[in-house]
């Protein structure tokens, strides 16, 4: 049986946050639990957010049976459990570990792999970085050392799409260039090229590096963006060391690919999005009796592949659209995110939750309890609505009573309006 460890205190990861090398790593995991405003929180990490069927129904019972009904996805493809009892902490950890949700004990809190979700589903991408993220956890889970990761740190395998390459990974991944060594490997401001089969592998060597800087650099440093700025991973002497054929190449650009929309994926898949990133345990139910994976994405959705043809992930789209669920790419509510705010979370300044109105589609926008702006979009532009306090918010900076809300954001998500 898997012991649960006891709740973290609450954190403070950002803005305000003391010097990097007086923090100790309390990010939550399965076996941590965090002590919030609404009970214990759970957060489980999930390589490139696939759940088998019987897990997905799994998740669904244990957030109903032990949690608040409902399970989070964050900007990462994780979950969260909220609203847990004080002692449910073991019992949360064995219903996890017989579904296959906790490989290693020891290493639960490091296995944050955000991998291109619709891979392999539309033939768009150029690798199928799903299988990188297998191969990927397999390896951190399977050494000691990787043990010694935050559980910040983030490794991002893109399929070459350009749909998670800007998420703000330590280590990334890139399919798609030329040659025999097709993938390139970025690490802060370095950029290799590997062979396709050495990618995980180089993934890991990477891994090995920033934890030797971080050591002799003594600032307890979480993040690659951490390190002090002369203190750079030796990329080139750990993927010799691990007999991988690298070529450093200078560092590029890449745009930004757009999230796919809700709707039929390809011929066998399909894509929702979850209200304000949180599914239900019925929408979890329904996601899974459609028979197939499911991949949650960075964009709090779900894809669900198995379908045999596209008309059939057309009628279970429908299906789900009576649980709630955003399935047309026209809705209002696509884009539109929200922290967990009151009574969740004792730094808000409001129960953003409540408050959040679409106005209209357009850029993505995210409504924060206070300044933290926890899961706010990685976009390159999108909507900052912050409460200051009781009925009061900032709309990109400009005050608003919450009663004007609905006219501000739709005014700010259009194309023309000055944004972040
Ligand atoms: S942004 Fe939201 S969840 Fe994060 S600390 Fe502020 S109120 Fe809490």
């Amino acid at each position: 049986m898997l012991a649960a460890m006891p709740p973290t205190p609450p954190t403070t990861p950002n803005p305000g946050e003391p010097p990097v090398r007086d923090r100790g790593d309390a990010c939550p995991g399965a076996l941590r639990l965090h002590a919030a405003d609404d009970g214990r929180l759970a957060r489980l990490r999930l390589p490139a957010g696939l759940l088998t069927v019987r897990q997905v129904m799994v998740l669904a019972a244990a957030a109903e049976d032990l949690g608040d009904g409902s399970v989070s996805v964050t900007s990462r493809g994780n979950v969260e459990l909220r609203g847990l009892g004080e002692g449910c902490g073991a019992e949360l950890a064995e219903v996890l570990a017989d579904a296959g949700l906790l490989p290693s004990a020891t290493h639960e809190r490091v296995r944050n792999i955000v991998a291109s979700p619709t891979a392999g589903l539309d033939g768009l991408g150029r690798a199928d970085v799903q299988l990188w993220a297998r191969e990927l956890d397999s390896l951190l889970c399977g050494r000691a050392w990787t043990a010694a990761l935050s559980g910040r740190f983030l490794f991002v395998l893109d399929d070459g799409r350009g749909d998670v390459a800007g998420l703000g990974g330590d280590v990334t991944l890139i399919a798609g260039g030329p040659g025999p060594r097709s993938v390139r490997l970025r690490v802060g401001g370095q950029d290799f090229l590997v062979a396709d089969a050495d990618a995980p592998g180089a993934a890991l060597a990477a891994a090995g590096a920033f934890l030797d800087t971080a050591r002799t650099a003594g600032n307890g440093a979480w993040r690659v963006r951490e390190l002090p700025e002369d203190r750079v991973p030796d990329l080139a002497g750990a993927l010799g060391g691990a007999g991988i054929a690298a070529e450093p190449v200078p560092a590029r650009e890449m745009s930004q690919g757009a999230p796919p929309l809700p709707g039929p994926l390809g011929g066998t898949a399909l894509h929702v999005l979850a209200p304000l990133g949180r599914f239900t345990a019925a929408q979890l139910r329904a996601l899974a009796e459609s028979g197939g994976d499911v991949r949650l994405t960075p964009w709090r959705g779900a894809v669900v592949t198995g379908f045999p043809d596209r008309a059939a992930a057309a009628h279970r789209l429908r299906a789900l659209d009576t649980y709630g669920l955003i399935t047309d790419p026209r809705s209002p509510w696509v884009g539109v995110g929200a922290c967990t705010g009151r009574p969740g979370c004792a730094k808000s300044l409001a129960d953003v939750r409540a408050d959040a109105d679409p106005g209209r589609g357009g850029l993505p926008v995210h409504f924060s309890g206070c300044e933290r702006r926890c899961g706010h979009p990685q976009a390159p532009a999108w909507v900052d609505v912050v409460a200051t306090g009781e009925g009061t918010y900032l709309v990109d900076g400009r005050p608003t009573p919450r009663t004007d809300l609905p006219d501000a954001v739709a005014a700010a998500r259009t194309p023309s309006a000055t944004t972040r």
